[in-house]
């Protein structure tokens, strides 16, 4: 079926499309289309089931839902790592679905960053999250290091992509840690993780993946490529909610690694409760839990994940594929002549599940769209991410947001709103 650049294609694509009952699993916006899934996705009616099956625990059972609810709190979070392992390619004692991304970096950072002799140094980039980058720096100085000097940060040639080469030759006997995107929360770019993770041992290097844009976005084979450690969010792509607990990956080889932030959580659960002042750490990725666990922000988690288990990874990748690539040629025809760039990689292998838009007007353009009831983000100082979502959003959505920026464009709506930012962007 060839692009004949009509709706009435897009709604064919759509009749065509295998994932097309899970929208009704979905909270939409009504009248509205939701183009922001990467920043956070929607609620779904199994997440909400989930969450008041554990209002319902406490409400009818207190102390008692540890134990006897109907997924029991104790064991939560062990639950749900099994369904979140499969999304990473982690066996499920590799995985753990506690603390926030920032914490869980924090937490790894402590547990795998052993500087010593002329290793001292950590590796990052300059395109990633800028969260990543404070906790790296207060690790530094944590140890008594200068951030300025033991934090390097690979450049990027033109500020949307990194190179793997570029990376690699950053990789020298000074640095102890790299610590990297699987994919750029800017330009949707998915970094090679297998070879950089080959690259590092080669130098005798540990490597560790932030994966907030990929997980529920991308399959992942973190087992077999051999990653140290990787951390998450379950909020944006996984749908768990505002807020919600986020997850980590350790490797099994590194089991044993003494939590470099302990907490009694951590402890292997049959012995947890003996209250002994010395710690029996878990023998798996439990072992870097550290508190009791947020149990209401886990709940949703239950219903939000079994969908993504249910339809498995290469299915929500091939769609995601497919709405992005058509997306991409509606751009290049419709919004290329208003001076639009796409800053995302054009090469499928190489694209994660969202599109950046690059306009100078950009901040403004996004509010014009939000007046037409279409959600995307804005990120300064001037791109448009959209990401049209597999499992909720169609290929029409995806054909009426790029005619609605059209329209905005040849009728110079955006010229009504100022060009900043909100608070929240
Ligand atoms: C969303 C996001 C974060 C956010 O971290 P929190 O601790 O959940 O606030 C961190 N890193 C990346 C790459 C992200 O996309």
């Amino acid at each position: 079926m060839k692009n004949d650049f009509t709706r009435a294609y897009a709604q064919q694509r759509d009749e065509q499309d295998a994932l097309a009952p899970y929208r009704d699993e979905f909270y939409l916006p009504e009248n509205g289309i939701y183009m922001d899934g990467n920043s956070l996705g929607l609620l779904s009616k199994r997440a909400e089931k989930a969450l008041l099956e554990s209002l319902a625990d406490w409400r009818e059972l207190g102390i008692d839902g540890w134990m006897n609810g109907r997924h029991p709190w104790f064991n939560l979070s062990e639950e749900l790592a099994a369904l979140n392992a499969p999304l990473v390619g982690g066996k499920t004692e590799e995985v753990m679905v506690t603390g926030s991304t920032t914490v869980n970096l924090h937490q790894l950072a402590a547990s795998f960053f052993k500087p010593e002799g002329k290793r001292k140094k950590i590796l990052a980039d300059t395109l990633t999250f800028p969260s990543d980058i404070y906790a790296l720096k207060s690790q530094l100085a944590l140890r008594g290091l200068d951030p300025n000097e033991h934090l390097i940060r690979v450049d990027s040639p033109d500020g949307r992509f990194l190179r793997e080469e570029d990376v690699i030759a950053a990789m020298t006997d000074e640095i102890a840690l790299i610590v990297l995107p699987t994919v750029l929360y800017r330009s949707g770019q998915i970094l090679d993780m297998k070879r950089l993770t080959r690259a590092a041992h080669e130098r005798g290097i540990l490597i560790g993946f932030d994966a907030c844009h990929s997980v529920g976005a991308i399959p992942h084979d973190f087992h077999d490529w051999g990653v140290d450690f990787a951390y998450w969010c379950n909020y944006k792509h996984l749908n768990g909610g505002p807020g919600t607990v986020g997850g980590l990956f350790v490797h099994e080889r590194h089991f044993g690694t003494t939590p470099g932030l302990a907490g009694w959580f951590g402890s292997r659960k049959d012995k947890q409760f003996d209250m002994d002042h010395t710690m029996t750490p878990a023998e798996h990725a439990g072992a870097f839990q550290i508190g009791t666990p947020h149990v209401m922000s886990l709940a949703p988690q239950l219903g939000a994940l079994a969908m993504f288990n249910e339809v498995g990874m290469e299915a929500i990748r091939e769609k995601s594929l497919a709405m992005t690539s058509y997306m991409m040629e509606l751009i290049t025809e419709y919004l290329s002549p208003h001076g639009f760039v796409i800053g995302s990689p054009t090469e499928p292998a190489q694209r994660g599940a969202h599109l950046s838009l690059e306009h100078p007007e950009a901040a403004r353009i996004c509010k014009a769209l939000k007046q037409h009831r279409i959600i995307p983000d804005f990120r300064a100082p001037n791109i448009i991410r959209l990401a049209p979502v597999a499992l909720y959003n169609t290929f029409t959505d995806v054909y009426d947001v790029i005619m609605t920026l059209k329209k905005i464009m040849d009728d110079k709506e955006y010229e009504a709103f100022e060009n900043v930012r909100e608070v929240v962007a």
